[in-house]
């Protein structure tokens, strides 16, 4: 037996899969994701997403916008571009962003440019999905990312991490164990369709 049950909606803490956005359900392989044309799904990411749904689990995409507070987007236009996602297939129950960036940095924006508590590797934006669309059960839940600040995010939420090798995931792999680097992930993906079925496949 490797199915889970489907959580009843709407009573108690529900299973989530946080999913990283860039590298793992975008290409950005032509660089950072400033204009809604610009969005191109990673292969396996709209399968992935509606996987999860169906499967009984809350999507909410995590991602660190520091394009914000280096003044190359607005939120307005993230927005945009987060609606394009969604019409493209990654139906999630909530998109949470970081639009943040210390000037130390490079923020530059005023209303953005700081420190704060929810750019990963912090686990801020992992915690406020628990009152954006929870409540959440974090012992039965998963980040999904192809970098060392999502698998310490997830580590520090107290969630599963699972690594995918698209984006950066490759080089993230070759580091892990180095200094400063986190542990290894509880499991490594070849992208992230494949990690949802294994987030799918794991008992409570
Ligand atoms: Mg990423
Ligand atoms: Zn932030």
């Amino acid at each position: 037996m490797t199915g889970v049950g489907r959580p009843a909606r709407g009573r108690g803490p529900r299973r989530a899969v946080f999913l990283d956005r860039d590298g793992t359900l975008l290409d950005e392989g032509a660089g950072v994701v400033t204009v809604p044309g610009a969005v191109r799904l990673l292969p396996g990411a709209a399968r992935a997403v509606a996987r999860l749904r169906e499967a009984g689990f809350l999507v909410v995409v995590v991602t660190n916008q520091a394009a914000v507070a280096r003044g190359l987007l607005t939120e307005e236009g993230l927005a945009e571009i987060h609606g394009r996602m969604a019409r493209e297939g990654v139906k999630a129950d909530a998109v949470l962003y970081c639009p943040h960036l210390d000037t130390a940095e490079g923020g530059v924006v005023p209303a953005y440019a700081r420190t704060c508590e929810c750019r990963k590797p912090l686990p801020g934006l992992l915690r406020r999905a628990d009152e954006a669309v929870g409540p959440i059960d974090y012992g039965v839940s998963f980040m999904v990312g192809d970098s060392a600040r999502d698998l310490e995010a997830g580590r520090a939420a107290g969630v599963r991490t699972v690594l995918v090798l698209t984006g950066k995931g490759r080089q993230t792999l070759a580091a892990l164990g180095a200094a400063g680097t986190p542990r290894r992930p509880d499991h490594v993906a070849a992208d992230v369709d494949e990690a949802a079925a294994w987030c799918v496949a794991q008992e409570v």
